[in-house]
């Protein structure tokens, strides 16, 4: 019943020994990003080449475990992909954007983007194990000398003491699994010291990168600070070996609640049958999608992106066709900051009063009788609506479902309205004189 998950090691590293080879700081420290050392594993193409070689472009870093796992003799190998450039990178595309999710624009404090009621995102460093081609901040990460100092930290911790309504920390980078343990776990304790901080999570890909990071003396820190829970990031079924099975298992018998987040990306991941068998193979090693997030409009990853429709008919050859807890929830992260919108196919066809009618994954179409009657719970007896927590400003369309309010209006609406007040205004004024033409107006008796 049981699957068995292979191990890969690139020919050259043949000869290293097992206790190098599964040393964390080996593989950090031998991390592969030139020309030279990348065509000791594998053959590069011209455009590869190029890109290697360009100034300027976004980081390259590779851990020997990682680059292991690509077909060397495959130029269209889905891992060598997200991690080797190649000259479409410096390829530009309408609608390109450098922060493409305007987080800068929310941050209170260098480091910290506060988009949302409850929870924040705290990137608490630049550096990863190995860097992704398509990554959405690739405009801060990187950079060894645009790391956050201590005094931001401190700034960081005396706005979320500030800020009651932050209940959940999403901790991520750049990958704060990178940082030296000491440094990782102030910030853990800091934060478990704040009465209103709830729950802590952690973005990260080292557990795919650089599984052997994920040692028992990680995993005992890390359960000190329950309620914690990790997002790891695997794309594509091949990244899921017997070291990343191993790093997982470490994870979950720690108590840690383990999700996925994947990127959708042309050449990579954009078919149905290959997201089938990687969210079945997360649930066997305890990970449950998440996320399947639509390619961010970021500088160097518009050969990445694929049309919308993809990603629902990836999420219409998962739901139904597999266990339920296997399907990730579809994202675009809206550019300009408007934060994550989830997308999926219909599954409501109609409705009239009291019927609705809806449809399955095999087209099997039904309907369902609403209840004539219906006696909803009392809010005025119940204890939650009676303790709303407040979200300022961020009610939504939740809030004109409340009552809290009528209407959302588009900036500007009332001023752009205004020219119907004058018209009427001008109406009413004796010497207002109609051209004769009529203004299509039916209350227009003129
Ligand atoms: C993604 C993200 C979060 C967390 O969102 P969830 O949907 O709760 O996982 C929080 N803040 C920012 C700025 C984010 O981009």
């Amino acid at each position: 019943m049981k699957t068995e998950f292979t191990s890969k090691r690139a020919p050259i590293y043949a000869d290293v020994p097992d206790e190098k080879w599964n040393n964390w700081r080996w593989q950090l420290s031998h991390r592969l990003n030139s020309v030279e050392e990348i065509e000791k594993v594998l053959t590069l193409t011209d455009s590869e080449r190029k890109a290697l070689s360009a100034q300027g472009l976004f980081r390259v870093d590779i851990t020997p475990y990682y680059i292991s796992l690509i077909n060397p003799n495959d130029p269209n190998d889905p891992i060598r992909k997200q991690v080797i450039p190649t000259d479409l990178e410096m390829v530009p595309f309408t609608a390109m954007m450098e922060d493409s999710l305007a987080e800068d624009k929310h941050s209170p404090v260098p480091g910290l983007v506060h988009r949302y009621p409850d929870r924040v995102l705290m990137l608490v460093t630049t550096q990863c194990a190995t860097y992704c081609r398509y990554c959405t901040r690739s405009r801060i990460v990187g950079d060894p000398t645009a790391t956050f100092s201590q005094t931001e930290f401190e700034m960081q911790i005396e706005y979320l003491k500030r800020t009651p309504q932050v209940r959940d920390v999403l901790l991520s980078g750049g990958d704060p699994l990178v940082l030296a343990p000491k440094i990782l776990e102030k910030i853990l304790k800091a934060l478990s010291e704040i009465p209103h901080i709830e729950v802590i999570r952690i973005g990260s890909r080292v557990p795919v990168f650089l599984p052997m990071r994920v040692t028992e003396e990680l995993t005992d820190m890390l359960q000190k600070y329950h309620p914690l829970w990790i997002n790891i990031h695997v794309n594509h079924p091949n990244e899921i070996s017997a070291e990343l099975a191993d790093a997982t298992d470490k994870l979950s018998k720690a108590g840690i609640p383990l999700g996925n987040q994947s990127v959708l990306m042309a050449g990579v991941n954009d078919c149905v049958h290959t997201q089938r068998a990687l969210v079945q193979k997360l649930v066997q090693i305890r990970v449950r999608p998440y996320y399947l997030y639509q390619c961010d409009l970021v500088e160097g990853a518009g050969h990445f992106r694929t049309p919308v429709a993809k990603g629902i008919e990836i999420i219409e050859g998962l739901r139904g066709h597999t266990s339920g807890y296997a399907v990730p929830q579809y994202i675009i992260d809206a550019p300009g900051g408007g934060g994550k919108i989830p997308l999926q196919p219909n599954y409501l066809l109609s409705y009239s009063d009291h019927k609705v009618v809806v449809r399955n994954y095999e087209g099997y179409v039904t309907t369902y009788e609403e209840p004539t009657e219906y006696t909803p719970h009392d809010p005025k007896t119940c204890a939650y609506c009676q303790n709303k927590r407040p979200e300022p400003g961020q009610s939504g369309i939740t809030g004109l479902l409340d009552g809290d309010k009528m209407f959302i209006k588009p900036e500007g609406f009332d001023t752009l309205h205004e020219r119907g007040g004058i018209q009427h205004r001008l109406k009413d004024d004796a010497k207002w004189q109609p051209l004769g033409i009529g203004s299509g107006d039916p209350d227009d008796n003129s």
